[in-house]
């Protein structure tokens, strides 16, 4: 039989350019039933993925075959600060974020040769893309970056933080922006988005303007939230450390008043708590707030590793799992995370949560990760597309979806990109 990407020549079949991924098991994340046994995954030369079906019936459609023991999308890193990859150790934690960022602030004072800068980004992306990352979700206030993402050729959702906590600062602050966007100039795999940073950097106004400019260009919202617990002492009485620390920076605004509320309830009443919104940590997060988040289809990016590193708090992922809110991961920036490998984090949820629902985890690294930036075609391995397909080798023989998932997530031996 001839079979796509193959031609008869004198009765002997020749290959043309196609491959047969063969694997042990196929997990394809979005799918009712997500793990396939004996898969078979043809792709022609170009990575179009021609069809997927059992191994033995693909056989004999292609000449050329490899052979792996798990394969699954290409995992999403939502959340990173490459501002920071060439900080060796993570800034000094355990005392709160308010003292944490302090310390980061004070490291980044340093001045580098931007060559230099340039190089520690690539290097920190192409380890990322060695452990099967196909996507970084990129957060900064500028583009020193850029070069170094656009180099590499990893797929970024650039998340452009506009920083302003007094009200009357909000036009003027996304006026500059809007014109200095127009300067950068971005290439196809970098696709750019307004954020804040967090309650306790962005003015209501700018935070509605914000939400304002994304919805017209149809991108997410994202936002630091619920990260620690003083950004509620801020908003509800308009005290503790972030005013202090507001105060000493000649960011405070005098006139400014408590809400009464902490930052989720209150972002909800301004109605930005939406399906475009997406929160970053909640590790400080009730369950109350998190069933909240989920009742408007707003979405959650986890990074449990600097939850641990800065305040010792994990956020509620079981509440999550609960109330229906999805989430990918992150492993925000190397000031608080040493690791740039997104499977760390997800093993710290599996290690804190060992009976959350089998193949949770493995959505969040791939489709929910993926849907988080926005970017439908990764996060799963769809007929007629091209494949980010990841190679994983784990120690044992997991036989079924739950223990799949531990062994990619925890024992894994190998992993590897398919070119
Ligand atoms: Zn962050």
């Amino acid at each position: 039989m001839v079979g796509p990407g193959t031609r008869s020549k004198g009765g002997k079949k020749v290959s043309n350019g196609t491959t047969l991924h063969t694997a042990e098991f196929l997990i394809q994340p979005g799918e009712s039933n997500p793990l396939q046994a004996d898969a078979g995954l043809l792709c022609d030369s170009a990575g179009i993925i021609l069809a997927i079906g059992q191994a033995h019936e693909l056989r004999s459609k292609s000449d050329v075959t490899v052979h792996h023991q798990i394969l699954m999308p290409g995992v999403v890193n939502c959340h990173a600060h490459l501002t920071d990859a060439g900080i060796a150790k993570p800034v000094g934690g355990g005392e709160g974020l308010v003292r944490w960022v302090q310390g980061l602030l004070a490291s980044r004072g340093t001045a580098q040769p931007e060559e230099i800068f340039q190089q520690q980004v690539r290097a920190v992306l192409r380890q990322m893309m060695e452990r099967g990352t196909v996507a970084v979700g990129e957060v900064a206030n500028n583009f020193r970056t850029i070069p170094a993402i656009a180099e590499t050729g990893i797929r970024c959702r650039f998340m452009h933080e506009l920083l302003g906590f007094p009200e009357n600062r909000a036009h003027q602050v996304m006026l500059a922006t809007l014109t200095g966007q127009q300067r950068a100039e971005l290439p196809s795999t970098i696709f750019y988005t307004l954020a804040a940073h967090a309650p306790y950097s962005v003015s209501p106004p700018l935070m509605k303007l914000i939400q304002q400019k994304n919805a017209q260009q149809g991108t997410f919202t994202f936002q630091h939230l619920a990260e620690d617990p003083d950004e509620r002492l801020l908003y509800q009485e308009a005290a503790g450390p972030w005013r202090e620390f507001l105060e000493r920076i000649g960011g405070w605004e005098p006139t400014w008043e408590a809400f009464g509320v902490p930052p989720i309830e209150f972002y909800d009443r301004m109605g930005l708590i939406d399906g475009n919104f997406v929160g970053v940590h909640l590790a400080d997060a009730t369950e109350r707030e998190i069933a909240l988040m989920a009742s408007r289809g707003a979405r959650a990016i986890l990074s449990p590793a600097s939850n641990l590193h800065i305040t010792g708090k994990f956020p509620d992922v079981m509440a999550m799992v609960r109330h229906g809110l999805q989430f990918g991961f992150g492993t925000d920036g190397r000031g608080s995370n040493p690791s740039i490998d997104v499977f760390d984090e997800a093993a710290m949820v599996l290690e804190r949560f060992p009976n959350l629902p089998a193949g949770i985890l493995l959505k969040a690294l791939t489709i929910h990760g993926a849907e988080i930036l926005q970017f439908s075609d990764l996060g799963k391995l769809t007929v007629g597309q091209a494949s980010s397909l990841l190679s994983v080798a784990v120690n044992g023989s997991p036989n079924d979806l739950r223990g799949v998932e531990q062994a990619v997530v925890m024992d894994a031996v190998g992993r590897q990109l398919q070119a």
